[in-house]
């Protein structure tokens, strides 16, 4: 039995795929990176944890972390970041990854 005193939130769950639990920064942290973000000191500070965690988080170890790193984060789920990032596709700054901006762009325009 262990009791994680980092784990206020409750976790977060794939809502299609019941293996997928992970504390709610570290699917967070995924989050940012699908963005296309690969500083892990941006994402560390975007999530609220250490850039070890992160560099963790981008190794995918464990295999929720692998899971939803391989099904990618569904569409209609975004994470509220603890410092906002800017988006390196569109250059907005947001407080939610996945980037609002250019998925609402991507439904919009054709390339
Ligand atoms: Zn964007």
């Amino acid at each position: 039995m262990s009791s994680d005193k980092n784990n206020r939130r409750r976790p977060w769950r794939h809502p299609r795929n019941r293996k997928v639990v992970l504390p709610y920064r570290t699917a967070a942290a995924i989050a940012v990176m699908e963005m296309g973000i690969r500083d892990y000191r941006v994402i560390a500070q975007a999530v609220g944890l250490s850039p070890q965690e992160v560099q963790r988080i981008d190794r995918a170890e464990d295999e929720p972390v692998r899971l939803l790193s391989t099904l990618g984060i569904p569409s209609g789920e975004y994470f509220k970041l603890e410092k906002e990032v800017r988006c390196p596709k569109c250059h907005a700054r947001v407080v939610l990854a996945p980037c609002v901006a250019c998925h609402s762009v991507s439904y919009s325009t054709s390339g």
